[in-house]
């Protein structure tokens, strides 16, 4: 199955269905960071509700998102546009942990590598300044970080289910996730039955594990009172290059860019997101320096 998004429109206009399927989006950032099973997992939730959170943006606005936590992971940071378009940076990639005893024993624990902290989101809507806004993290697990983020950041009561499974040789075998949303309209009825639904659903991996499909999921979800809206691709994309890395180095002070020209005589420059590295020689950061006057 190709990774894409599902929106429809359901509960007859009362609510709104994202469903996502994600598996080489979130295996492109596992081999791009080398994350471990449990980093892989939380990067790879994060990445995909927030390739959903982009298509609710319009064309040419993009949003930051940061998690911040005192577990082993420390910070991810996400930024998404209206494309379906992610990219993200973890700081510490080699992270495995597994619940030893409970309901989510075996599991991968999400909740414990990424710990207690703070989501903030940034939203660039090509206005004069961005807004941000933060929230403490629930449990650390993504999904319910982000169910309360939607209910209390963007006052639009929403439930959010992310997963992603992994192969015991630690690639990725699915992910993907779904974001229902309650449209102001909704009605007790309509409120009752999706609640009935969310307390039903297996989590998305077992059902992709299972065989479903994106639609099928919608349907689940939707009650069968699906309609589609939209279908988008979703894709792990950094659109870093030479030019916006030159450009970056141009802010830099005086002395730092001096020292790159006489102590080193060149500079090294490696993308946060997709590891791509650019080197400057000792001439090419000779003209920068002499643009910054
Ligand atoms: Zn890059």
């Amino acid at each position: 199955m190709k990774d894409y998004c599902l929106i429809s429109t359901a509960y007859h206009g009362e609510a709104r269905i994202y469903v996502s399927y994600s598996q080489a989006l979130v295996e492109k950032a596992r081999t791009t960071h080398g994350t471990w099973p449990t980093a892989s997992a939380a990067l790879g939730r994060f990445l995909t509700v927030s390739a959903m959170m982009g298509l609710m943006v319009k064309d040419g606005e993009s949003i930051t998102l940061k998690i911040e936590g005192d577990g082993p992971i420390e910070y991810m940071l996400v930024e998404t546009n209206a494309k379906g378009e992610v990219r993200g940076d973890i700081k510490n990639p080699e992270v495995y942990l597994t619940y030893n005893s409970g309901p989510k024993a075996g599991k991968l624990a999400v909740g414990k590598a990424v710990g207690n902290g703070y989501l903030h989101v940034t939203k660039d809507l090509n206005m004069r300044h961005n807004f941000t806004s933060s929230i403490a993290l629930e449990t650390g697990e993504i999904g319910d970080d982000f169910t309360y983020y939607f209910t209390s950041s963007e006052q639009t009561p929403s439930a959010v289910g992310l997963g992603v499974l992994v192969n015991p040789d630690q690639s990725i075998k699915h992910a993907g996730g779904f974001i229902i949303q309650l449209l102001p309209n909704a009605s007790e009825q309509t409120i009752t039955q999706i609640e009935k639904v969310l307390s039903n659903i297996q989590a998305v991996t077992e059902l992709f594990e299972q065989g479903l499909s994106v639609e099928d999921i919608t349907d689940i979800l939707s009650s069968g009172t699906a309609k589609k809206l939209s279908e988008h691709d979703i894709a792990y994309i950094c659109h870093c290059s030479k030019e916006k890395f030159a450009k970056s180095l141009e802010k830099l002070d005086v002395k730092t860019l001096q020292t790159f020209i006489e102590e080193d005589h060149g500079a090294e420059v490696v993308c946060h997101f997709c590891k791509s590295k650019y080197h400057f020689d000792e001439d090419e950061l000779k003209k920068i320096h002499t643009n910054k006057h």
